[in-house]
């Protein structure tokens, strides 16, 4: 072991400083050719600090960071029981670029099970870029922003249905209007490997005001997509497969890991209008459609009641489309989310 230590000394005398530097990310701490875990520390204000687990891959040879943001929202949970899998199957002797990988993005919202909101009342991925000074979540994400985000060239915000959200795998390609960046991310979208993708054309385009954790990288310049797999708090198999796969082929289409395997998509469904349907009013949620069904315009989507039984709103589809996710669990505060109809507008070769 001497030997080798003598070794791995000259090594470091002998290398360019390129080749020596170390990627960081809170406590976690890798050399090129490592990989190190530890804590990204957000400190307490007016509410209790927080520890976001994190790993760095440093790649022997200097290259693209991909950044893998899993857990955002507390209870959807496949991309946090993804990234150790990943974690383990990346080399970095064999890796030419880094990954940054978030395990864990909204702790509270984790070990408190909350669905949308943290304990603060904020949705996590509502208040990017975050605020040093904030409450817990805004300075999540003000963390994540300095110390991943803004180190990353490429970045994954990895999510599925909420724990009430019953949903089919999809991706988000939001526009900028940067037909570098929106390539890139398209060919991002691809190699993931969920061969459903919604177009965004509405994205805040100020980067002060991103509000959103994909669209933090977007405004900085930096190819990023938004992904969906699975949900209902459930940690299913092909759910947590589809995150690894696709956290993995991204690593590979960015030429990180040559040997890392593929999950590209030959065709997709692109989705180009969309539309999140909302809850008018506190009430007992009862839906009428399915996760992939497709429906008419004005076709019942579901009803909302008073505890009672009678009926507070029927809510029905604005337009012809396929339903991305439907709200499975009884129930809705006024102004959630009671399902999604996205308007099919292609289904193509990925290219
Ligand atoms: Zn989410």
């Amino acid at each position: 072991m001497r030997s080798l230590c003598l070794w791995a000394l000259t090594l470091a005398i002998v290398l360019p400083a390129s080749a020596q530097d170390t990627l960081t990310v809170g406590s976690a701490a890798a050399a090129r050719g490592m990989k190190a875990s530890g804590w990204l520390d957000v400190p307490a204000a007016a509410d209790p600090a927080v520890r976001i687990p994190v790993s760095v891959v440093h790649g022997t040879r200097p290259g693209p960071v991909l950044a893998l943001v899993a857990g955002t929202h507390g209870v959807e949970y496949t991309s946090v029981i993804a990234l150790p899998r990943v974690l383990k199957r990346l080399d970095p002797a064999r890796m030419t670029g880094s990954v940054i990988l978030v395990h864990m993005a909204n702790p509270p919202g984790f070990y408190g099970r909350r669905v949308y909101y943290g304990p603060d009342g904020l949705n996590q991925n509502r208040v990017y870029p975050g605020k040093a000074d904030g409450s817990v979540s805004e300075r999540i994400a003000y963390a994540i922003t300095k110390s991943v985000i803004d180190q990353a060239t490429h970045v994954i915000d990895m999510h599925c249905g909420d724990g009430n959200e019953s949903l089919r795998p999809y991706s988000y390609w939001d526009l900028t209007g940067n037909q570098s960046v929106d390539a890139q991310s398209r060919e991002m979208s691809f190699a993931f490997g969920l061969g459903h993708i919604v177009v965004g054309r509405d994205m805040p385009k100020d980067a002060a005001k991103s509000v959103y954790t994909t669209n933090t990288a977007l405004t900085r310049g930096k190819p990023a997509i938004t992904v969906e797999s699975g949900g209902m708090s459930l940690t299913d198999e092909a759910s947590v497969a589809a995150q690894e796969a696709g956290a993995l082929s991204v690593v590979r289409h960015l030429g990180i890991q040559a040997d890392a395997p593929s999950a590209r998509v030959d065709k997709v469904t692109w989705y180009d209008k969309s539309e999140v349907l909302r809850a008018p009013a506190e009430g007992v949620w009862y839906p009428a459609v399915e996760k992939t069904q497709m429906v008419q315009a004005g076709a019942l989507i579901g009803t909302l009641r008073d505890p009672f039984g009678a009926t507070l709103a029927e809510i029905r589809a604005p337009f012809a489309g396929e339903m991305l996710y439907v709200v499975a669990t009884p129930p809705a505060g006024k102004g959630e989310p009671l399902g999604m109809v996205a308007q099919v507008a292609a289904s193509e070769p990925a290219r």
